[in-house]
């Protein structure tokens, strides 16, 4: 009875999964897919709590209350950190999977049979590499640790040899599982090799880093479902594996970058460009100036970026949304896919502030609309708008497909100084005849040129 109620709740769980990652690929269902996710996990932890395996509840009840201490404050982590706090979360949940490995490891050795051995050894190795690794990406994305690449001669063969020596030893562990030394040996290689991979990979590619480890957890967790014979855990590291592949294919596509490039391409060092060098100058104008152009024209299109996020001005922005479409100017929002610090960070803090979801558009449908519109209003965004993507072969970010604000009439920049974005490069776009910078924190501008708006040269 028991064993089909712990076996109906693990369906209804996987089921509960499916529809969440399918529902969480939509801005309108998202919510849903939240919900229903948190559902499934409630339904796999519920029903694994009536095995019959358990013989004491305590040492479960001291882990719920010490991941609850831990897991509350990482939830209330503001939203511009979530990246990192999704490299923290997968380092919890690799180093688990890498633990119960381990005590499965020297609970049933040296009888273990081969088939196990080999799915312990890829747990055990994705595991723990998959720990280190996510906590160096929480570092460099917290500024805890340096964020540029640390390169050193024969690094990528130093890599390498570790992963082989790693896994020598799990070949050698699945040929003879007493073989203890050998587990160590694994395990100590699969920490250092987590290191040693992050090292030489820059700050600014850390999401896409994450993403991937993601998947490496999600297959430390398939393969503790063999050990386990535990067809959830199968099913939801599948899931995970999967899915985290996926989203780290369509960010490196978004960026134009191979895994290969995002891996071992050290993306992000200090850049020592002929431009940056010499003195160009750049047009300013005020948020009284930017609304009165705004105001003339009768498309304006919101590129919203990183600062947006920041600054949390998207409430602003929907003020000046309502106030502009109020005076017969068309407003559209163009959404990059790599646009702030994760996927679909702007589409969720638009949506926060109600702006609607056909105004948001994406880059390749937008892009044909740039030399109609009259203003291209940059709120926060810097990289994807560096139109060197385009030309300068020498660019870091050479080939990653951009937003064409250049080829607005107007551009007008909000940001608070001539500073880079992630990618640590100038932006020639700052430069351009077109362009006008409106200096400033995003929300307190936003704020201004809606203050205008709303005042009574605005309403006419
Ligand atoms: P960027 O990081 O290029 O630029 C953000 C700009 O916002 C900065 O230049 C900064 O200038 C400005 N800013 C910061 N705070 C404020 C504020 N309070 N008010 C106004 N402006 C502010 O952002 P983008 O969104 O253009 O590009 C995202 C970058 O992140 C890309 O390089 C992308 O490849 C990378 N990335 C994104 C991923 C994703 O999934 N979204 C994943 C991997 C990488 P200033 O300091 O002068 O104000």
């Amino acid at each position: 009875m028991t064993e089909h109620l712990i076996q109906l709740a693990y369906i209804g769980s996987a089921a509960c999964f499916v529809l969440a990652l399918k529902w969480l690929s939509a801005v309108p269902t998202a919510r849903r897919g939240v919900l229903t996710g948190v559902a499934g996990m409630a339904l796999a932890v519920g029903g694994t709590l009536l095995a019959p395996e358990i013989v004491s509840y305590t040492w479960i009840a001291v882990a719920f209350v010490i991941g609850t201490v831990i897991g509350v404050p990482m939830a209330m982590m503001p939203m511009t950190a979530v990246p990192q706090r999704t490299a923290l979360s997968h380092a919890f949940g690799a180093l688990a999977a890498a633990l119960v490995g381990t005590a499965e490891y020297f609970h049933r050795a040296p009888g273990i049979d081969r088939v196990t051995m080999g799915a312990l050894g890829l747990e055990v190795l994705l595991g723990f590499l998959t720990f280190t690794a996510s906590l160096m990406a929480f570092g460099k994305l917290q500024e805890i640790l340096p964020t540029r690449p640390i390169v050193f001669r024969g690094q990528n063969v130093f890599n390498l040899t570790v992963l082989v020596v790693a896994i020598g030893c799990a070949v050698t562990l699945v040929v003879r599982p007493g073989t203890t030394w050998a587990f160590f040996v694994l395990g100590g290689l699969a920490l250092l090799f987590g290191v040693s991979l992050i090292v030489p990979i820059g700050g600014a590619d850390m999401p896409t880093v994450i993403s991937l480890l993601n998947s490496y957890a999600g297959l430390s967790a398939a393969a503790m479902g063999f050990v386990l014979d535990n067809k959830l855990l199968i099913i939801a590291g599948a899931l995970d594996g999967s899915s985290g592949l996926i989203l780290s294919i369509i960010m490196c596509r978004a960026m134009n970058r191979s895994f290969t490039n995002v891996l071992f391409g050290a993306f992000g060092q200090v850049q020592a460009s002929a431009a940056a060098a010499e003195q160009r100058t750049v047009r300013s104008a005020t948020p009284e100036e930017a609304a009165q152009i705004m105001q003339a024209g009768s498309l304006v299109i919101v590129v919203p970026g990183y600062g947006m996020a920041v600054a949390q001005a998207q409430h602003k922005v929907r003020e000046l949304y309502d106030l502009l479409s109020k005076q017969g100017v068309e407003v559209k929002f163009a959404i990059h896919p790599v646009a702030g610090r994760m996927p679909g960070h702007m589409n969720v803090l638009l949506a926060e502030a109600d702006i609607p979801y056909d105004r948001l558009v994406e880059m390749d449908e937008i892009n044909g609309e740039f030399p109609q519109a009259d203003v291209a209003l940059v709120i926060g965004a810097n990289d994807v708008t560096n139109p060197a993507a385009r030309h300068d072969k020498a660019s870091p970010i050479y080939g990653m497909p951009i937003l064409d604000v250049d080829k607005a009439r107007t551009v007008m920049v909000i940001k608070r100084s001539m500073n880079p974005g992630f990618a640590g490069i100038d932006n020639e776009l700052y430069y351009g005849d077109r362009t006008l910078m409106v200096f400033g924190d995003a929300k307190a501008v936003v704020a201004a040129i809606a203050k205008e708006l709303s005042g009574p040269s605005g309403l006419h």
